[in-house]
């Protein structure tokens, strides 16, 4: 396909105008001024229009779209134990896909490409992530909230995340990524964490880990180890390996400069934190620091959606009234932060922005909008203007995944009905 006379965000995130792109197979093979040679391909009109590298959600439930809305108006502690945890425990494998497919078809329609996501029966949700074309970086969470002394290779998660490998191996394409899930540090123990961390290491994995949340959780952690979650986790070897630490609200400084000299990523979850009442997250310190920062919209259940550029749009604006300056977390940072720093977080080098040789994976904005003219400067429009109603295509290794509305991958009628009938089976 050849998006001909577009105007898109370049690898630095800068805008250009007047732009061809060629995409043959999965990747893309032009992109600039020039014309390519283009014969027998599509061609698709790219006036009025921005083609931008899409999204990575890197923080993520996605069957808890089963939740939306669901045990509102909780803390946080009594809102998983008394509402999220009962109900997920009576979902079965079949329930857990349909939630998933319904969170992916928000995810592509929203211009996601790719989402990192935890949850413990993943088996369903690669079926629904395979299905659908996007990426994903799937991973079952080990838990032992009830302190039981148990090994990791006891717990489901470590079978889970087993079969999750040998599938991952045996797929055919490489959409699909394994990584191991330590829930967090208020949910496990020292047993779990050091033996999943190891497993991790020998199995050259990513872990997937919430992180300084909440105060109390923070508070509690130093009272029950004199360490805080940070230091703690890096304590038993959960650092040793590349981590994707969602919230990190709670961050002191050391564990801030812990954080940097790990590598570790920091998922800005800034919906979710907002409306548990768990504060705002130092986006910008945190990135003065030189610790690489995501944005992820976390499960339905706490956001209530799974809508990046709200996301980015609320990040932001956050961090600019936090700092009182108006030139924090610009259009530049944020694009980076949503795209390229998802994609290396997800250990796809050749992923999160528009440049020959990378995959194509594409979402085009559509700016002849009321609500989008005039153009000054189209990244703005993007971050300040847009909603993601005026996404109309999402392009996932060269395959077109939604289009003017239409799911080309997803039966998305169905999809509805089935998560109505999960829904009100319940009541
Ligand atoms: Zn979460």
């Amino acid at each position: 396909m050849l998006f001909r006379d577009i105007t898109l965000l370049d690898c630095n995130y800068e805008a250009r105008s007047h732009q061809n792109v060629l995409v043959r197979g999965e990747k893309i093979v032009y992109a600039g001024p020039e014309m390519p040679s283009a014969e027998g391909e599509l061609i698709y009109d790219g006036r009025g229009r921005l083609l931008v590298p899409g999204f990575f959600n890197m923080h993520c439930h996605v069957p808890m779209t089963l939740l939306r809305g669901y045990g509102e108006g909780l803390p946080l502690r009594r809102w998983l134990t008394e509402k999220m945890f009962p109900f997920e425990a009576t979902l079965t494998p079949e329930e857990i896909y349909w939630g998933a497919l319904l969170g992916i078809a928000e995810m592509v329609a929203g211009g996601t490409v790719s989402f990192t996501d935890m949850y413990l029966d993943t088996d369903r949700i690669f079926d629904a992530v395979e299905e659908s074309g996007i990426k994903a970086n799937l991973s079952s969470s080990a838990m032992d909230p009830a302190r039981s002394k148990s090994h990791y290779r006891e717990l489901p998660a470590f079978a889970h995340t087993k079969y999750l490998m040998d599938r991952v191996r045996a797929a055919a394409h490489d959409r699909i990524h394994a990584e191991v899930a330590i829930h967090a540090e208020y949910t496990t123990t020292e047993r779990i964490v050091s033996e999943a961390a190891a497993f991790a290491a020998e199995n050259k994995m990513s872990v997937h880990l919430h992180l300084s949340e909440t105060e109390a959780e923070h508070a509690e952690c130093r009272k029950r180890h004199g360490l805080t979650p940070a230091a703690w986790f890096d304590q038993m070897g959960a650092f040793e390996v590349p981590v994707t630490a969602a919230h990190c609200v709670w961050l002191e400084e050391a564990d801030m400069a812990l954080l940097a000299e790990r590598g570790v990523t920091a998922v800005n979850c800034p919906s979710s934190n907002l409306k548990l009442g768990s504060g705002i997250a130092e986006v910008e310190r945190m990135r003065r620091l030189g610790i690489r920062v995501a944005v992820g919209t976390d499960g339905a259940a706490s956001n209530n959606n799974l809508d990046m550029l709200e996301e980015i749009n609320l990040a932001s604006l956050l961090q600019k009234g936090y700092y009182r300056d108006p030139v924090a977390a610009d259009g530049h940072a944020m694009l980076q932060i949503a795209c390229a720093n998802g994609a290396a977080a997800q250990r796809r080098p050749d992923c999160g922005s528009i440049r020959a040789g990378n995959r194509a994976d594409l979402t085009v904005v559509d700016l002849w909008r009321p609500h989008l003219q005039p153009v000054h400067d189209p990244t703005a429009n993007l971050l300040y203007s847009a909603r993601s109603s005026d996404i109309v295509m999402t392009m996932v290794d060269g395959r077109i995944l939604y289009k003017d509305g239409d799911f080309l991958t997803i039966d998305v009628e169905k999809v509805m009905a089935k998560v109505k009938e999960i829904v009100e089976k319940r009541r």
